[in-house]
């Protein structure tokens, strides 16, 4: 029997060596960070919450041409994914005011924005994910114009996908963020969403009270993060019909 090869390890995910080559395993932990892991907890079940939510997102944007790295989950836990190399940004997309944008410019939590205003951040926990320029991202070469077309397109159609899912279920979709990665087929590289989609990654507030049911519950200590992921989970039709368990990375021969 081997150890599953560990390839990375983040705040909330690890990432393994995949059964095939191109591929990866995501295994979703129960960590919860926030403040650039300032705060730091375990909190039982989020990694199952996220993995299944992260599941119904990916496969969504699938069926409506938007292509990422998902390929299936795998267990309660893992999810097997394309190998891709992720792009250093952070792509943020806001519909309402909240959190820095709220900080940064002095607008009131909630505010609606004119339009959906898409933000980069330069990924690097050492410097606090700064924001960034268009200047910049051309400037240092983390990504061409052409990707940069691409990406804001991309997280435009995210963004209209995911509002509208959680519209349906009374959920207002305030911001997110997602991360990008290249995947190379022969000459040719494309696009995909990457990483995970999911209220760690999302601000959720229910349409008729406010209620936060995202990463802020947490951040901002709001009551119990399992429950707010798992009625969003709920309202989505994809709760886990076992309660989630805490678990550890499988073992493969
Ligand atoms: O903190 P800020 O207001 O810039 O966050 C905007 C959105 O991006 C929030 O939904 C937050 O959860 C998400 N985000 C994230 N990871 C980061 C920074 C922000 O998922 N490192």
């Amino acid at each position: 029997m081997a150890r599953r090869k560990k390839i990375y390890e983040g705040k909330a995910k690890t990432l393994y060596e995949g059964p095939e080559p191109g591929t990866i395993v995501q295994y979703f932990k129960d960590d919860a960070t926030a403040f650039n892991a300032e705060k730091h907890d375990v909190i039982e079940g989020k990694g199952v919450l996220n993995n299944i939510l992260s599941e119904f997102f990916m496969l969504g944007l699938a069926q409506i041409g938007v292509p990422t790295h998902f390929l299936k989950r795998l267990n309660m836990r893992e999810q097997l994914v394309r190998s891709c190399e992720i792009i250093p940004l952070e792509v943020i997309v806001r519909n309402y005011a909240a959190g820095s944008i709220s900080k940064r410019l002095g607008i009131d939590e909630g505010t609606q924005l004119p339009r959906p205003i898409v933000e980069y951040c330069y990924k690097d926990d050492s410097l606090g994910d700064p924001l960034v320029t268009e200047e910049h991202i051309a400037a240092f070469g983390w990504a061409s114009q052409q990707d940069m077309d691409d990406i804001l397109s991309l997280a435009l159609r995210v963004n209209d996908f995911l509002s509208g899912v959680f519209l349906a279920v009374g959920i207002r979709l305030v911001d997110f963020k997602i991360e990008i990665g290249r995947v190379y087929e022969g000459d040719f590289q494309r696009l995909v969403i990457a990483d995970e989609i999911s209220p760690d990654s999302c601000r959720l507030w229910d349409i008729k009270t406010g209620q936060k049911l995202d990463k802020d519950v947490f951040r901002r200590d709001l009551g119990s993060l399992t429950d707010a992921y798992s009625e969003v989970a709920r309202r989505l039709g994809v709760m886990p019909n076992n309660p989630p368990a805490p678990g550890k990375p499988t073992l493969v021969n």
